[in-house]
């Protein structure tokens, strides 16, 4: 199981827990547009912030970083040095936790769960995943939607197998740049089972003081980046350690392979326990995010293992439709079930029985 618990106690305890002294601060509107900035040369190491610009103009759209995962990984793994963020997985984390702090839970923690690949003494992360709108999360702790995280890594995995967990981002609603003691009791226990031992968390804060250089984030440490009043401290925690080590962070071109989910995840969020049960039961359970009848769909498909037929569910919105493919076509179902497991139950009885 993930640490998908935070902050439960968040006061530390008995100076195993270093505190930071940062000052607080709130958030304004314009780090929407500021999250979609850049990192100036001087402070990204892994490229030049010309060639960044450069290759921004039509890299984002391209899959550059399916290049990047899919390199043959072959060093053996040591003891993690850097994490390496995507630039768009960099970009999401700072614009969706900026739309976080002027929602209406605003005033609670959120949290991402971070794939990506391990390489030698990096972490590269490739893909974000939110903890979701069913979250328990208060002032001083969130714990993930588990069923959501489990399906969201399915369907984002489904075409990257190499893409492992490689950690956990957190907000501290204050200014403790740190993981506390209550994150820490759940980290020591999930790091244990971990790729090499180890695992990456990063906590958010809204603590900076902005320097002036509007739109251009810095890094005040190896380990922390900021833009505007955001900021994300990044650690590594090995199994058998006794407290979290700074962990040096860089940014390369890279994609967000679960911003995908972005545009379906009201759909994601409905469906994911059923769908997850499926996946489980049934052999070749696929997954899809597709232009639907009037906005992104979720498609799942279920090869059933006569004659090419499978079957079809897609999820829309509230709408729920299931259809048969054949090789001579398409046979849309005339019936609703917007339990998708019980639909496709039903579409297979109702196959057995011809
Ligand atoms: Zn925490």
């Amino acid at each position: 199981m993930p640490p998908t618990r935070y902050d439960s106690e968040i006061d530390g305890e008995g100076g195993t827990i270093r505190v930071p002294d940062a000052k607080a601060g709130r958030l304004k509107p314009a780090f929407f547009q500021a999250a979609k900035t850049f990192w100036p040369e001087e402070e990204s190491p892994s490229i030049g912030f010309r060639e960044l610009l450069n290759e921004l103009g039509f890299a984002l759209r391209r899959k550059v970083a399916t290049r990047v995962e899919t390199r043959q990984i072959s060093a053996p793994l040591a003891p993690l040095r850097k994490v390496v963020l995507g630039d768009e997985v960099s970009r999401v984390l700072l614009a969706e936790y900026a739309a976080h702090q002027m929602s209406e839970r605003g005033t609670e923690e959120t949290g991402w769960v971070l794939l990506g690949v391990r390489r030698a003494d990096e972490a590269i992360v490739l893909a974000t995943i939110p903890a979701g709108t069913g979250r328990v999360a208060d002032e001083g702790h969130v714990k993930f939607d588990s069923d959501v995280q489990a399906f969201a890594s399915r369907v984002v995995r489904q075409g990257h197998k190499q893409l492992t967990m490689l950690g956990v981002v957190h907000t501290h609603p204050g200014s403790l740049r740190h993981p506390s003691s209550g994150d820490y009791r759940g980290d020591i226990r999930w790091v244990a089972n971990q790729k090499g031992q180890q695992g990456v968390f990063g906590i958010g804060t809204v603590d900076a003081t902005p320097d002036g250089k509007a739109g251009i984030s810095w890094n005040p440490a190896p380990n922390v980046q900021c833009l505007g009043k955001l900021c994300f401290s990044w650690y590594v925690l090995g199994a058998g350690d006794r407290n979290y080590r700074p962990l040096a962070v860089e940014l390369s071109i890279g994609p967000d392979l679960g911003s995908c989910l972005r545009p379906i995840w009201n759909e994601l969020e409905t469906h994911a326990a059923r769908l997850n049960r499926l996946a489980q039961r049934l052999n070749g359970v696929t997954f899809e995010i597709v232009p639907g009848q009037q906005q992104p769909t979720l498609t799942m498909t279920v090869p059933i293992g006569e004659d090419d037929k499978a079957i079809r569910v897609e999820m829309e919105g509230k709408a729920v439709r299931y259809r048969l493919l054949t090789p001579d076509g398409t046979l849309a179902a005339d019936f609703h079930e917007d339990r998708v497991d019980v639909g496709v139950y039903l579409m297979l009885s109702e196959l057995a029985a011809r």
